[in-house]
């Protein structure tokens, strides 16, 4: 069973001037051990999907359509009442749902040991004493990678470089055996050498653990060397989605293939700007029912503006949503 699957989402911004439609008709499964990327530019709807699905829509946002399920068990917000969805969303989240922030100082308490912050969570979610709460975390920032645990246990945030507290975001999110990981933009904040390690002990994790993992980044470089599918979006919409390999030998949307030709590497010590392609992402207030990339395509014909492409299967696992697939538009690229 899928740890997590999510059909047919819809999520819309309510605004004095009409509906923001962040996210529009997602579906995606992610299986156990899995690592599933999701990648686009910002206002692409990635972070909004997850915001949708773990219940954390800010005030005015709300999910239209589409059911969401964790381990089988239903989470979909039109199935409960606005109170029992909040209560079995904050049962969920740090539950069967963990998740890795940008800059774990967001997250981490500045005046609490990290001994604390992690025995904590082991000590709610699992029936044990506090020594073996203890003996458990020591275990995790050993499986982590940071050194002499015993010590560390004794210190606080600020004793800790950026990608040392990352580890321990990840020590505190694995703490409870989640179902599913979701790490938003977690190498964002550190510089290049640490970001490729933290990728690294995600990738080496992934083989020890039973949750499904999610990573969510605007960068392609980031997922290369460690999702197993790969979800694009843009406009709201997955436009591609494939396994790796598919996505970097084999793209099909025009979107795809602009992202990867302006890969950052993460060996590279500058951080290169990411401009793939001109223009910018279409304004999700009032979207047209076309294809959300025809303003800045350059294969775009007549269609593209007057119809939503269809998804066409290339693979079992490849998929892809543009007219350049259609038959009938096979070559007629203006
Ligand atoms: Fe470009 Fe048309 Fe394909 Fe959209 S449907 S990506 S505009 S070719
Ligand atoms: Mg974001």
């Amino acid at each position: 069973m899928a740890m997590l699957e999510v059909n047919h989402l819809s999520t819309e911004f309510k605004t004095e001037n009409g509906a923001v439609k962040a996210v529009r008709d997602v579906s995606f499964k992610v299986e156990k051990g899995e690592v599933l990327g999701i990648v686009g530019e910002s206002g692409s709807g990635k972070s909004q999907t997850m915001f949708s699905i773990m219940g954390l829509l800010s005030g005015n946002g709300e999910v239209t359509e589409g059911d969401i399920k964790i381990d089988g068990k239903d989470i979909s917000p039109k199935n409960y009442s606005p109170k029992d969805y909040e209560s079995l969303m904050s049962s969920i989240r740090g539950n069967d749902m963990a998740m890795i922030f940008q800059d774990p100082m967001t997250f981490l308490n500045p005046v609490l040991k990290i001994g604390t912050q992690l025995i904590e969570p082991i000590l709610n979610h699992n029936d044990v004493s506090k020594q073996e709460a203890e003996a458990r975390a020591i275990e995790l920032m050993r499986k982590v990678g940071i050194p002499s645990p015993e010590t560390r246990l004794n210190q606080y945030p600020f004793e800790f470089s950026g990608g040392m507290r990352q580890r321990i975001i990840i020590a505190i999110a694995l703490a409870c055996n989640p179902k599913i990981i979701i790490a938003d933009e977690p190498t964002t904040a550190l510089d290049v050498t640490i970001q490729a390690q933290v990728l690294d002990l995600i990738a080496h994790l992934k083989d020890e653990i039973d949750s499904g993992i999610i990573m969510i980044t605007h960068d392609l470089g980031v997922v290369a060397s460690i999702c197993d599918r790969i979800n694009i979006m843009y406009g709201g919409k997955v436009v591609e989605s494939g396994t790796a390999d598919e996505i970097f030998y084999d793209p099909k949307h025009p979107y795809t293939i602009g992202l990867l030709s302006c890969i950052s590497n993460p060996e590279e010590k500058e951080k290169k700007e990411l401009h793939p392609i001109p223009g910018s992402p279409p304004d999700l207030l009032n979207i047209e029912n076309y294809c959300p990339f025809a303003d800045r395509c350059e294969k775009a014909m007549k269609i593209c503006k007057m119809r939503m492409p269809e998804e066409k299967q290339y693979s079992n696992t490849h998929t892809c949503s543009c007219w350049l697939s259609h038959p009938l538009a096979q070559g007629k690229g203006e």
